[in-house]
């Protein structure tokens, strides 16, 4: 590799001659940026190569992660970081006149995700190869990633994101490992010496390219696989025929139809629309996933009886839970196995993360639709239902309401989690409060029948990227002060809590968190032409726009701020800048009047001259996984206010946390291991907890009558939303007006007065400074315990039975037992296969 500058500028200006056939001189930022990423990729596939020789010379059993979602951003800065070139890199490009930021903009976000889903993917991918787990991610290659956002007069619009205009340098295009999918068709069966055959005929063949990118581990020379799937027409030859025959239309219909399924992501978080076109995209990679990992599997062991021990698919949301009944298609269509040794092999091998217990986003296929798309799939569903059932009558017996309600087919719909948990060996929440709702409440009746299966896994994200990366002044600090081992063992991250205290390690963190505030608020003016001040308040709220994740309480929150301020021009308000970011999906109503609700209170906020700059509303643009990496170091103050039970984890949580802000939040999801973590001194909490709003669901919700009628602050920004006081149609904001009156389904109103009064507590803990600041390094301090570091090692243990395979020369000193040191981490429940 690059041993040192000299040799790295000189390969640097050789690629980009024979790649752009230019000099320094002449070349643009983005051949420089397409240079610099061909070179590395020269090195990575040597290693990319090594690395299969070994997982393949060993016998390594292949973890295979399935996901609909990956939300990788962008690989230059992660690439080089993890190579352990960066600075070496960086500096070279400096002597030689080039400004590596400015390359590092030419990339485009891969953003191949709606939010936390995809994103945890992504960080999962980083830990698996940084853990040296022969972890590989299985998804979808869509031209068009999640679209762009605008705001145009307030309003969001969406474009289309081209992210391949340009190319993808980090992908390489294996036409070797062609696969092929088959869609609709019929079923034949024939009696072969007394065995039922089937086979399918008249189907319309696609055809599945991978295209591999390399996933590197953190200098310890592991790279591993996400395999993105591309669809192509099958058969060329129908083209020409079509045209031959002077049927233009069919010929471009029938390759625009197979074009479509992998031509964009669906822009919906926890939201099914259930369009056919979707269950196309599942079964597509689903099935292509799977044959390349049977076909690679035989290609090693010929033959598929012990699949099982060296293969382990995890279905991360019900999206590829087609895996399953593709997997025993092949078993018992195209290996002849029997149904039970199929069975077996297929349970042992899956494993399901659950994400959501939201009504509207568990997925569900109309029967009908199913079955003329995957006429086969459906029939193996059909079986896998009606023995699934059978078992469930023999422990039962009579009880046919539960039977009906684990049903994997039931109503005349195919129910997708259903025939993922009863097709896995594990089912896990991604925290501890989701766990006990899937048990208690949403799957209870799938975990009274084998209650064995359910487990545990909250959260992580790679501290890598969003703490190395993006905020090296804050890694360099913790270095100085503790040692590097936290970089290979984020646990070792609690070694800062003596330093909490310290004035002049404060005085070291402060100046840092100012930096960042400062670099934020250059891009914003640069960008935007948004002025904010540096030495407010940063108080930021960045997540997907949605009803439960209360952007809305935070905006009445802010108008109630405004109208005390109205009312007392000299009331004591330590200034704030409300930073709001997050796309709303297009078909999404009230999620796209809630940003035209935010964007519309900062034209009120930041023009009022009486409010002299005390707050400021500000809604970023576009946010993405690169946006969040500027954000996110420049938080003071981390917003996590969702209604209590309805987010699952969340991991925008940690990473707020992770860069040293402070949480006011609700008791949900991964907030409630956080705070555990911290100690209440050091997170603000607030709001109804999940007992009391399931408690309200279960009597029909709550009447937000009484609230308003007794608290005249709530009534004041209520009336605000339609009485004129924003300069628009008097009409706009009427939904909201109309659904906290009468239906206020996630208790905005409810917690409002809560979320002033720990609003409050904010602005005094913020003012005493040596306070404030212990809060945030105490909180650096106790999140490496949501590292993916953490997750993934007890996913390989307790869901895969993997044990991490050691390579190359540079070992880490972390390995995933050493998490397991007695008292580091509390309750690691044990799994039973
Ligand atoms: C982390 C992340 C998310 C998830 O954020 P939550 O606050 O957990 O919903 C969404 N989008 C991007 C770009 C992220 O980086």
């Amino acid at each position: 590799m690059f041993t040192n500058k000299e040799k790295f500028k000189a390969s640097f200006a050789e690629k980009l001659m024979t790649l752009c056939g230019k000099d320094l001189l002449e070349a643009t930022n983005l051949e420089k940026y397409q240079a610099l990423a061909s070179l590395l990729m020269e090195h990575i596939n040597r290693q990319w190569l090594k690395t299969n020789q070994e997982y393949t010379e060993n016998g390594d059993k292949q973890i295979y992660y399935f996901c609909i979602e990956f939300l990788l951003g962008r690989m230059l800065g992660s690439n080089l970081l993890n190579m352990g070139i960066k600075d070496l890199c960086e500096e070279a490009l400096a002597e030689l006149g080039i400004n590596f930021a400015a390359l590092q903009g030419e990339e485009p976000d891969a953003g191949l995700g709606n939010g936390g889903l995809g994103r945890l993917a992504a960080c999962y991918l980083d830990s698996m190869a940084s853990l040296h787990l022969p972890g590989h991610g299985c998804g979808i290659r869509y031209d068009y990633g999640l679209f762009e956002q605008k705001i145009i007069d307030g309003y969001q619009v969406e474009l289309p994101d081209d992210w391949l205009k340009h190319g993808n340098p980090w992908e390489v295009r294996r036409d070797d490992r062609t696969v092929e999918v088959k869609f609709g068709g019929k079923v034949c069966t024939e009696n072969q010496d007394g065995k039922t055959v089937y086979r399918l005929e008249d189907y319309d063949a696609v055809k599945a390219v991978p295209y591999d990118m390399p996933m590197i581990g953190f200098k310890n020379h592991t790279v591993n696989t996400l395999r993105l799937w591309k669809a192509e027409p099958a058969r060329s030859d129908f083209d020409f025929n079509a045209f031959n025959r002077g049927e233009y239309l069919k010929a471009t219909d029938y390759k625009n139809s197979v074009a479509a399924i992998s031509r964009v992501l669906y822009p919906n978080d926890n939201f099914e629309a259930g369009q056919i076109l979707r269950l196309k995209q599942e079964y597509f990679f689903a099935s292509a996933g799977v044959q390349s990992i049977v076909n690679r599997h035989k290609r090693k062991f010929g033959s598929v009886h012990n699949l099982a021990e060296k293969v382990a698919i995890h279905i991360n949301d019900t999206h590829p839970a087609l895996v399953i009944p593709e997997l025993m298609r092949l078993l018992i269509d195209e290996e002849g196995l029997f149904w039970e040794e199929a069975w077996q092999i297929t349970t042992r091998t899956m494993s399901y993360t659950n994400h959501t217990v939201l009504p509207e986003a568990l997925e569900k296929w109309p029967i009908d639709m199913f079955k003329k798309l995957l006429p086969r799939i459906f029939i193996l569903v059909h079986e896998i239902n009606e023995r699934f059932c059978a078992c469930m009558w023999d422990q039962y017996p009579g009880e046919w309401q539960r039977i009906r309600d684990v049903a994997i087919t039931a109503d005349g719909f195919v129910h997708m989690a259903h025939l993922a948990i009863a097709g896995s060996h594990s089912v896990n929440g991604v925290a501890e409060l989701h766990t006990k709702i899937l048990e208690k409440e949403t799957m209870h009746k799938f975990y009274d029948f084998s209650p064995h299966k359910f487990n545990n896994k909250t959260n992580g994200i790679t501290h890598r990227r969003w703490l190395l990366l993006a905020n090296p002044d804050l890694a360099r600090l913790v270095t100085s002060t503790i040692g590097h081992t936290w970089v290979h063992c984020p646990s070792e991250l609690e070694n800062l809590h003596k330093f909490a205290e310290d004035p002049s390690f404060q005085e070291q963190f402060a100046a840092i968190k100012q930096k960042n505030k400062e670099k934020l608020a250059k891009w914003l003016q640069d960008n935007y032409v948004v002025k904010i001040d540096p030495h407010s308040i940063f108080d930021i709220q960045i997540k997907r726009i949605h009803a439960y994740k209360r952007q809305t309480l935070n905006v009445l929150h802010i108008m109630h701020l405004y109208n005390r301020l109205k009312e007392n021009p000299n009331l004591d308000v330590t200034p704030r800048t409300f930073i709001f970011g997050g796309k709303a999906a297009p078909g999404y109503y009230d999620a796209k009047k809630t940003i035209k609700l935010i964007n519309t209170l900062a034209e009120v906020v930041n023009r009022d001259p009486d409010i002299r700059d005390k707050i400021k509303v500000v809604f970023a643009e576009n946010y993405n996984v690169s946006f969040a990496e500027l954000l996110i170091p420049a938080a003071d103050v981390s917003e996590q206010i969702p209604t209590a039970s309805k987010e699952a984890c969340g991991t925008g949580n940690m990473k707020f946390m992770l860069n040293g802000a402070v949480t006011i939040g609700t008791l949900d999801g991964g907030n409630i291991e956080i705070s555990k973590a911290v100690g209440d001194e050091n997170i603000i909490i607030f709001g109804l907890n999940a007992r009391e709003v399931i408690n309200f669901y279960r009597h029909g919700g709550y009447s937000s009558w009484e609230v308003i009628h007794n608290d005249v602050r709530v009534k004041t920004v209520l009336e605000q939303l339609v009485n004129g006081f924003f300069p628009v149609v008097r009409e706009e904001f009427r939904n909201f007006y109309e659904a906290f009156r009468h239906y206020d389904e996630f208790f905005v109103l409810r917690d409002f007065a809560s979320y002033v009064d720990a609003q409050k507590q904010v602005q005094e803990k913020y003012r005493d400074k040596a306070k404030w600041f212990s809060m945030c390094v105490h909180n650096v301090a106790s999140s490496g315990l949501f590292s993916s570091d953490r997750t993934f090692s007890e996913y390989a243990l307790e869901i895969w039975n993997v044990k991490p395979n050691i390579i190359g020369e540079a070992l880490p000193v972390f390995s995933p037992e050493s998490l397991f040191v007695a008292g580091r981490y509390p309750e690691m429940p044990y799994v039973q296969h």
